[in-house]
């Protein structure tokens, strides 16, 4: 069994049902166990900043997937909730990256891990800090913990939690 962390993201409502029905997806496959969630941050939007704010979160899995496989599915679940009904190329709903994947380092056309800019994204970060805060980040040497010390004040105060683990159903 392989472990995996990865993070969604949404910022087209209804987001939260973006989030809940991308983990049904997630768990709808028998090579995926969902093992834990972070809570739901509400983080303002980074890079192009003309756009609503995001709700994200992290999740760890279990998967007996490879790498690629476990990429076809999130790419899989974005399409499946990525497309406005009717509308051919209407706008992506749902991110679903690989963070992690045991400690893997790989590089290739699809797929680079760890994801090459978790390190500066404190929307990332900060929920994987929740639920994985000693692990460590071999290509960096550091751990998450580590690496949220380094975030920007101004970032870490742009991911406040809107909704605690608990209440985030399974
Ligand atoms: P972004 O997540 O950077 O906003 P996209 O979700 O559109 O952008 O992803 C662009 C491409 O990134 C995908 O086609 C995918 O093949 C590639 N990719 C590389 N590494 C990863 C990873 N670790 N997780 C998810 N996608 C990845
Ligand atoms: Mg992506």
């Amino acid at each position: 069994m392989n472990t995996g962390y990865i993070a969604l993201g949404t910022n087209i409502e209804p987001r939260e049902n973006h989030l809940k029905e991308a983990l049904r997806l997630l768990k709808a496959h028998s090579e995926i166990t969902i093992e834990k969630v972070s809570s739901i941050y509400e983080t303002a939007p980074v890079g192009y900043t003309d756009q609503a704010d995001f709700l994200n979160m992290v999740v760890h899995v279990h998967t007996s997937d490879s790498p690629v496989e476990l990429l076809d599915k999130c790419q899989e679940i974005e399409q499946q909730l990525g497309r406005k009904r009717g509308v051919r190329f209407g706008p992506r709903t749902i991110d679903l990256d690989i963070l992690l994947y045991n400690h893997e380092n790989s590089k290739t056309e699809r797929l680079i891990i760890p994801h090459p800019r978790m390190h500066q994204r404190a929307f990332v970060l900060i929920p994987l800090h929740e639920i994985a805060p000693t692990i460590l980040i071999q290509a960096l040497g550091k751990n998450v913990k580590e690496l949220v010390r380094e975030l920007p004040e101004t970032d870490i105060k742009d991911v406040r939690i809107w909704m605690k683990s608990e209440s985030v159903e399974e």
